[in-house]
């Protein structure tokens, strides 16, 4: 999507070959001009599969999922954090090992909120080595819910995790791949370069 790719330029930060730090417009401060144009991108991508829910991780996929559902009319459900999970409760729960903060988070999503009957599309602004997203994919199955897609704002292309996701026949639409992160900027696959692949 050529207008996120032009931000990620602009904007955003090359902190060294791993990790882009976009904290003006998607981690910290967040732009909502730009949101709901991501928003209208998936759900444009996805108009035809009859999603009946997003589930996205808090926080930094909030922003993007919230305008997703805005555009699909359907409710957003932001797995939650939690150092512990209580047993007694009726929660679907994986555990992720975050990319970017080297520390494991058990995640919780009341199971009231998905049923069998659910075709869900998972949204997170980054995708890397993908524990994120698969931690979401194994709670919407605890539901016995269907995965229907994966929207992913910012793929690293050059790390596992769009791979692993398709090799599963998970169906993935990211809005900016880039290929490498090197001498402070992005190299993006565009969908010519792809075309030619
Ligand atoms: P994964 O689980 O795919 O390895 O990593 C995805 C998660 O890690 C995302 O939810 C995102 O919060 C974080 N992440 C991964 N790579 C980056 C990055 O380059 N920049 C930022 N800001 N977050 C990242």
């Amino acid at each position: 999507m050529r207008l996120l790719e032009e931000k990620i330029k602009q904007d955003g930060r090359v902190l060294n070959e791993n990790v882009l730090k976009v904290d003006s417009f998607l981690n910290h401060q967040i732009d909502p001009t730009l949101m709901n144009e991501l928003g209208k991108e998936f759900s444009q991508r996805f108009a035809a599969d009859g999603i009946t829910k997003i589930v996205t991780i808090e926080s930094s996929g909030i922003a993007p999922a919230v305008m997703t559902g805005l555009h699909l009319a359907v409710p957003v459900i932001f797995a939650r954090k939690r150092k512990s999970i209580t047993l007694t409760d009726d929660l679907l729960t994986a555990s992720v090992h975050s990319f970017t903060k080297n520390e494991t988070n058990e995640l919780a999503i009341d199971r009231k909120y998905l049923n069998e009957n659910d075709k869900v599309l998972i949204i997170d602004d980054f995708l890397a080595n993908g524990q994120a997203a698969l931690a979401l994919v194994e709670m919407v199955q605890q539901a016995n819910a269907t995965v229907t897609g994966i929207g992913i704002v910012i793929e690293k292309s050059f790390q596992p995790g769009a791979q692993k996701l398709k090799e599963k026949g998970l169906r993935v639409e990211s809005l900016a791949r880039i290929s490498a992160l090197a001498n402070g900027e992005a190299t993006f696959i565009t969908e010519k370069m792809e075309e030619s692949i």
